[in-house]
Order: structure tokens, then C-alpha cells, then sequence
């Protein structure tokens, strides 16, 4: 049989405890997991495309489903090349909804194979995104409880460089 394998795609600037969450939950559903970071943010980034990438690999090096990859111009260009259809998103509390409805729906117009797959997080991630880990970082403030300690441990480099 094929394998099942899911693309998840996202900013992951930087990954979360609640990235990590969905990563774990898709990884058991699924055979494979390509955890695509979008090389192209409107957003101000506090990590490079590169950095994020080296986050996501530290974070999630005991995973041996996941591979990390990054990812410029339309998602579905980037699943057509690669021949996968299934995107995973993460649905947080319902602000979450209406933004994730859109963009499902517009892949699937722009290429009717897609399907996207939702994963609802613990609860207790249910309210974490990277901006909150952004604005917390920008204070100073500790975010080990929100995100693995190599995030953690760069916030910690980007402070005494005075990034
Ligand atoms: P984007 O900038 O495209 O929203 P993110 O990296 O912030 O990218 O998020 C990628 C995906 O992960 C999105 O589907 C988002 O809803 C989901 N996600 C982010 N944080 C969480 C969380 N705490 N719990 C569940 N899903 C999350």
C-alpha cells in the first residue's frame, strides 16, 4: 500500500510546544510528515528561514517520521512538485477557524486534489501561538514553557547579540 504521507506547512517562527503537539498527533496517523517552513512572510521574522529549519530539526530529531523542508510561492505549486495532496493545519480556539477555512478552501480551488486535515492541540496549547513566544522573547520573558529548549536557548543568543 502507499504510504500515507502529509505535508504540514506553516511560518514556525519559531516552533511551539503546540507545533510540536500537532506534529506528534499527525505523526501517528500518518506514515510520513513533511514539516514545510514558508520561506516568504509578510511578518516581521525574529528567525531566519535557515534558523527555523535548524529549530525545527533540533526539536524534533527523535521523531523519525518528519523531515523538515522549506518552501517558496504557492503551496499547492510546491504539493504539485512533490505529488502530495494532504495538508495538515492545526486548529486552535475558534479564531482559528474562519482564517484556516479560507485557505483550505482556496488550495482546494486552486488544486481540487488538496485536503486539508485538521488537528486540534491539548488544551493547554490551545492559546500559544509563535507571536506570543515573539512578544514574550522581545520582553525578556521566559518562554520554556512554551516552546523546546533549543528555541529557548536561541532567544537567548538573539538577546545577548541585541537582535
Ligand atoms: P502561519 O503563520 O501560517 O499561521 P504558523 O507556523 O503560525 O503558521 O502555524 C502553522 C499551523 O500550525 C497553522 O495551522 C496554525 O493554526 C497551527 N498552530 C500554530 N500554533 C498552534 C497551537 N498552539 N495549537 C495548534 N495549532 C497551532
Amino acid at each position: 500500500m502507499a504510504k500515507k504521507i502529509a505535508v504540514y506547512p506553516g511560518s514556525f517562527d519559531p516552533v511551539t510546544f503546540g507545533h510540536l503537539d500537532i506534529i506528534e498527533r499527525a505523526s501517528k496517523i500518518f506514515d510520513h510528515l513533511v514539516v514545510s517552513v514558508f520561506a516568504h512572510s509578510a511578518k516581521k521574522p525574529l528567525f531566519t528561514v535557515e534558523e527555523r529549519v535548524v529549530l525545527l530539526k533540533k526539536a524534533l530529531k527523535n521523531n523519525k517520521k518528519v523531515s523538515i523542508e522549506c518552501f517558496e510561492g504557492l503551496l499547492v505549486d510546491y504539493l504539485k512538485k512533490k505529488k502530495l495532496q494532504v495538508v495538515i493545519r492545526g486548529l486552535r480556539a475558534i479564531s482559528d477557524l474562519e482564517y484556516e477555512f479560507q485557505i483550505a478552501a482556496i488550495n482546494r480551488t486552486l488544486y481540487g486534489k488538496v485536503e486539508t486535515v485538521f488537528f486540534m492541540p491539548s488544551q493547554r496549547y490551545a492559546y500559544l501561538s509563535s507571536s506570543v513566544v515573539r512578544d514574550i522573547a522581545h520582553f525578556g520573558g521566559d518562554v520554556s514553557k512554551l516552546a523546546p529548549p533549543a528555541v529557548v536557548k536561541a532567544i537567548a543568543a538573539h538577546a545577548l547579540k541585541g537582535r
